[in-house]
């Protein structure tokens, strides 16, 4: 569903992503783990067409990533990053509606929408009331209102308690479960093991190390992971 071939970023002349190879199969979920400034979220902006590069190549959905920008394709991805904001003094069910009609979804999905994310009943509440985890299972609920068959997620348990943290995670699996493909970031090796089908460690923009969690968690040590996620630079 991704394929990435020998992709180089740079900005103003400073490479951001180095000879980035990698694919991703329907249905799979994919983490992206690597230190502050590795060049995670770069790699979502290019997977999203929302960057453009300097060479190499990037397909999704068996053709061009450009072919993105196009309204029918953008809507067979969802996109969750820190900009994928909420308008915060609007009630949980207004900024689901705004998305509906950006979206071109019924209203009917938002009570399908809630129960999927566990916030059935919440609808009236104002957003900037709501807990970080909830906020974060609202855009969650923003994120996948159009039924979106690609997700990408930037880190999107950083900052959240543990209990927070599994609820996301288990709304992740099921989704994944449901047929979804997930691409997400962390800097979290624990939070891939629990639901990454497979791993890549980047560092620098290139990628060290790739494999399911388990399989690296026995070929490598802990410390040698651990100095895979410190930053190198
Ligand atoms: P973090 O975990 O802190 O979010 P990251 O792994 O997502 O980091 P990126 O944000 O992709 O890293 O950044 C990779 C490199 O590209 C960094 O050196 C960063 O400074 C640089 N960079 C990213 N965006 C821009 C931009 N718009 N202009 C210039 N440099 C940028």
């Amino acid at each position: 569903i991704i394929e990435v071939s020998n992709v180089h970023k740079d900005f103003d002349g400073k490479r951001a992503l180095d000879d980035l190879s990698f694919s991703i199969q329907a249905g799979e979920t994919f983490g992206f783990l690597g230190p502050s400034g590795s060049g995670k979220t770069t790699t979502i902006k290019l997977l999203t067409a929302q960057e453009s590069y300097q060479s190499g190549r990037i397909q999704v959905f068996g053709r061009s990533v450009e072919g993105l920008r196009d309204p029918k394709q953008m809507k067979r991805i969802g996109v969750l990053t820190d900009n994928t904001g909420l308008y915060d003094r609007l009630t949980v069910e207004a900024n689901l509606k705004l998305f509906c009609k950006l979206y071109d979804v019924s209203f009917k999905r938002i009570d399908e929408v809630l129960n999927e994310v566990g916030l059935t009943g919440e609808e009236s509440k104002v957003v900037s009331k709501l807990s970080k985890g909830m906020r974060q299972r609202v855009t969650l609920a923003r994120t996948i209102l159009h039924k979106p068959e690609l997700l990408f997620l930037d880190e999107p348990t950083s900052a959240l308690d543990p209990v927070s943290t599994e609820r996301i995670h288990r709304i992740l699996r099921t989704l994944n479960e449901e047929g979804t493909t997930i691409f997400l970031t962390t800097h979290d090796m624990y939070e891939a093991e629990r639901i990454c089908d497979r791993v890549a460690f980047l560092n620098k923009g290139h990628i060290q190390l790739q494999g399911p969690p388990r399989e690296l968690r026995v070929s490598h040590s802990d410390a040698s992971i651990t100095l895979l996620l410190k930053d190198g630079r």
